[in-house]
């Protein structure tokens, strides 16, 4: 069962002494870290070096780490009191079933690494011995629907795009063993690097597993995932809400893919009863199942096999856990070494145990008094965010009012959830970290399918509290700021306000803009998918939209390597629209509380520091091979073009460094891009 109130044994850990309350701001003077600048620079020819290059030079990507920034700064203090309260959950003997001995018992399994090595294959032999088993085409499609194996196609439960206070089952692509298709058919030097290590990885897991002929199953496998591939929708693609949204009857996806025999697998996969299926790309899986269905039996098992292993690497010992280190994290990502057990345990019982640890951390490292102070800077950006809708030139009036609506609907979430998830019935063995993860899988599988059955829960959070993040949920329209990124830099109590409407200030117009990003304007204040816009005012929305996209196509952080402009457009939307946003809180509040004339502090005005804070969020490092990987699949442009992309954008910059035509980042007041 979900959002019960948790087990009695939890809440004795909880009774510690919370450990906050001091009044100096934890960055510099006034809550911005001057140190990190080059103030030598010219700001309006890189804003982004201007406000972080000190620290940009004297900073190291820690040695297991693919890049580092204010977020995984921030990761790696959560984690210190992550694995406090992990600490002393595995410390205590709780009854079987209570948050403390699935904690403890979960990390116990986890950090008896003698264990694992000595069990190595052995726990995986069942599920391997069923794919060996396999002996038609039918066998195989039928492992494609059972929890553990790896699919050419994926389901998940999501609220429904047309009735959002019921759930849908979603249905998407998947199968590939590399981050997306571009890895395998994009012919630079990097993707056929990453090519040939991730065809000699394949054959090492054969190797570890005493598979024997694994070169040639490593080539088969390729071909078949990259024929996959080559049938995948883009990145881009699936993002099109208009693209995505196709509604198909039981009958319908039973037909598109006739090879996967849909009406019988669905129903062993528990979901016999389901009519109605959002399937986000049609084609793709079409198509897989036409190559599945001439792809030989010895290679479909292999495939099978492979990801079986692969995916659970870290589960068989420390070959198979290096083997994938090897090749995931270093290869694709840069990382030099492996992290400690203990912080890989830590992260993932923060993950998998989340909501039972999240209890506790708040208590501990959340202030009450950041919770007022976040929802009066909640309501001051939906406040300068409606002033602007009602005032926006390119809008009409009949859209005006669709939007404003939509507004209205908005629902913050900071902090942590009222209710929490429990765990109930969830079996974990101290002994037993291969049985755990097994357990796991089913389990949440199991709370998905509950999920569908009911009624849309809106109190829900999918993240735990110390999670350094925030999201928008379209379909709800639910802004959720976890406790997690209510710290500095993002927001400090004790910081000049300048700063904190910079940072968390501008992340919340973020989070509001996704709302009314390219996407997020498909759904109404219902949440559901619905045009309301005008046909002239959605061409007008198009021109300013695709002039952004214009302008990101043209950054490259790396030789042959550029942003994509319409992949990243939601979120250059959201930054940009975000810092608009906060800048006319900022100046409310400046009126407000200044009586229009914010004070000078440190030979900085109050607009020059608003500029600084968002600069200062983003300071970040990043491997190459990271920033490929992101680059492709991450609809988040780099971090200095979130800053020097956005700002240049803004009319009030411009005044408050006093930039002109002389300066690199310049743009003619024509070609600014102004949406929301
Ligand atoms: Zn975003």
């Amino acid at each position: 069962m979900k959002n019960l109130l948790s087990g009695v044994a939890f809440i004795a850990l909880a009774a510690a002494a919370p450990a906050f309350a001091q009044d100096a701001p934890v960055l510099g003077d006034f809550g911005f870290d001057v140190t990190g600048m080059n103030a030598e620079l010219d700001p309006g020819d890189d804003f982004f070096q201007f406000a972080n290059q000190a620290w940009l030079e004297r900073t190291e990507i820690p040695s297991d780490r693919s890049n580092y920034g204010m977020f995984t700064k921030l990761a790696i203090e959560a984690e210190d009191h992550v694995r406090e309260i992990i600490d002393e959950a595995a410390a205590v003997d709780a009854p079987d079933g209570s948050n403390t001995q699935l904690v403890g018992g979960l990390y116990k399994s986890w950090m008896d690494a003698d264990a694992i090595n000595a069990a190595g294959l052995a726990p995986a032999q069942p599920y391997l011995d069923r794919i060996n088993a396999a002996s038609s085409w039918e066998d195989v499609a039928s492992l494609f629907a059972t929890v553990h194996y790896a699919s050419p196609w994926g389901v998940g439960v999501i609220p429904d795009p047309a009735d959002t206070s019921r759930y849908t089952l979603y249905m998407g692509q998947g199968g590939l063993g590399l981050p997306d298709r571009d890895y395998y058919l994009e012919e630079d030097e990097a993707s056929e690097r990453y090519r040939t290590a991730y065809v000699a990885y394949i054959e090492r897991i054969f190797d570890l597993a005493g598979i024997e002929g694994g070169a040639d199953k490593a080539q088969a496998i390729m071909a078949l995932e990259t024929a996959l591939a080559e049938v995948h929708w883009s990145q881009e693609r699936t993002r099109e809400i208009t693209e995505i949204y196709n509604v198909l009857s039981l009958d319908e996806v039973v037909e598109l893919a006739p090879e996967f025999d849909f009406r019988a697998n669905l129903e062993a996969f528990g979901l016999g009863g389901q009519e109605s299926f959002m399937v986000a790309t049609p084609s793709a899986i079409a198509d897989a199942g036409e190559i599945f269905s001439q792809t030989d039996l010895d290679t479909l098992k292999a495939y099978l096999t492979f990801h079986f292993l692969s995916d659970r690497a870290s589960w068989l010992g420390d070959d198979f856990d290096q083997a994938s280190f090897d090749f995931f994290s270093r290869t694709l990502n840069g990382v030099e070494e492996q992290r400690e057990r203990e912080k890989r345990g830590v992260d993932l019982i923060g993950g998998a145990l989340g909501h039972a640890i999240g209890q506790i951390y708040v208590d501990r490292h959340f202030p009450p008094e950041s919770k007022t102070q976040m929802e009066e800077l909640v309501a001051g950006l939906q406040t300068a965010f409606r002033e602007r809708l009602e005032n926006l030139s390119w809008m009409d009036d009949e859209t005006r009012a669709q939007a404003l609506e939509k507004l209205s609907t908005f629902e913050p979430r900071i902090g942590y959830p009222e209710v929490w998830d429990t765990y109930e019935g969830l079996e974990i063995r101290a002994d037993d970290y291969f049985g755990n993860r097994m357990r796991m899988a089913e389990f949440a599988w199991a709370e998905q399918l509950e999920d569908l059955a009911g009624p849309v829960d809106r109190r829900e959070w999918d993240w735990p509290p110390q999670i350094v993040n925030a999201s928008y949920n379209p379909l709800l329209n639910q802004i959720t700021f976890p406790a997690g990124i209510l710290q500095a830099p993002f927001f400090d109590p004790n910081a000049d306000m300048a700063v904190n409407f910079g940072g968390i200030g501008a992340v919340i117009g973020h989070e509001i803009g996704h709302g009314f990003d390219d996407q997020g304007r498909r759904f109404d204040a219902q949440g559901r998918i619905r045009d309301w816009w005008t046909e002239e005012t959605n061409e007008r929305f198009l021109e300013r939209s695709d002039a952004l996209v214009a302008q990101y196509d043209q950054y490259q952080p790396l030789e042959g390597h550029t942003v994509n402009g319409r992949f990243t457009l939601g979120e250059n939307i959201g930054d940009l629209g975000g810092m608009e946003m906060a800048y006319s809180a900022w100046r409310d509040y400046v009126d407000a509380h200044y009586g229009g004339e914010a004070p000078v502090i440190d030979g900085f005005t109050g607009d020059q520091r608003f500029f600084l804070g968002w600069a200062q969020v983003w300071r970040r490092l990043y491997r190459e091979d990271n920033l490929i990987s992101r680059l492709r699949t991450d609809p988040h442009s780099p971090s200095e073009y979130r800053v020097n992309g956005v700002v240049r954008n803004i009319d009030a910059w411009y005044a408050a460094f006093g930039v002109d035509e002389s300066d690199d980042l310049y743009l003619p007041p024509e070609q600014r891009v102004s949406i929301w």
